[in-house]
């Protein structure tokens, strides 16, 4: 507004803008940002998901199984209730590796992994390759004896595995030795003291001959 010198409006002066190019580039650039963020949340989700994973046979990995164990143990505590694990090693497999060779040994992991999946089926248990020829399942909710079950139940999956013997023909077959532990996590224990428990079961079996499952109760 241009006043003169007594007050009174000369002329107003107004100022257009069209500015719909510039709303249109904001929404454009707020979109492109929308879009990206998306990605990024795609890309990171399916990370997570790769370092929870185990290459080879496609099953948890032991970096999901040590964080599912510290949630497990915690939500036991909180509630009282028993958590068991049952730690697994594929008998004598090196010598396995040696006759049939890496492949065929590589096919025995992924067919004990697909076992070990389908004996630990209830949603809220874990079947975990644990590293090399280790597996672990964890088992919330169960007491000692269920969890024992679950180990004869992937002993008789595993018996039905055989792979051919390039050197005799006969069809070789493959042996477990399993460590079960049982907690109550409210008892002023530690998930660590669990895994340390069927580290020592699975190491008792394994002493005992093989092929065989060895239970510790008392924790
Ligand atoms: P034990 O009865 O005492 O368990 O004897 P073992 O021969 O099974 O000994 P151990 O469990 O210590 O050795 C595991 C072997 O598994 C060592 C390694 O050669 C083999 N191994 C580990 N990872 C893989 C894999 O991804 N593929 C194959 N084919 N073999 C593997
Ligand atoms: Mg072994």
């Amino acid at each position: 507004v241009c006043s003169s010198d007594l007050g009174e409006t000369d002329y107003l002066v107004s100022v257009l803008e069209d500015i719909t190019a510039r709303k249109r580039a904001e929404s454009e650039r707020d979109e492109l940002l929308r879009n990206l963020e998306h990605q990024v949340s795609q890309r990171t989700a399916e990370l997570e998901r790769l370092s929870l994973t185990d290459a080879l046979t496609g099953i948890a990995n032991r970096r999901h199984f040590d964080k599912a164990l510290a949630a497990e143990w915690a939500r036991a505590s909180r509630s009282n209730r028993p958590l068991s694990i049952v730690l697994i090693d594929i008998d004598d497999f090196k010598v396995l590796n040696d006759t049939i060779g890496h492949l065929h040994g590589d096919a025995c992991i992924k067919a004990v992994a697909t076992a070990v999946q389908q004996v630990a089926s209830r949603s809220s248990d874990l079947g975990a390759r644990y590293g090399g020829d280790e597996f672990v399942m964890l088992l919330p909710e169960t007491e000692a004896v269920g969890a024992q079950l679950l180990a004869e139940r992937l002993k008789q999956f595993v018996d039905h595995i055989t792979m051919p013997d390039p050197a005799h023909g006969a069809p070789l077959r493959l042996s477990l030795s399993q460590g079960v532990a049982c907690a109550l996590a409210s008892r002023q224990k530690t998930a660590a003291d669990l895994l340390l428990a069927a580290d020592q079961a699975l190491y008792d079996a394994k002493q005992q001959g093989r092929d065989r499952i060895s239970v510790v109760t008392a924790l």
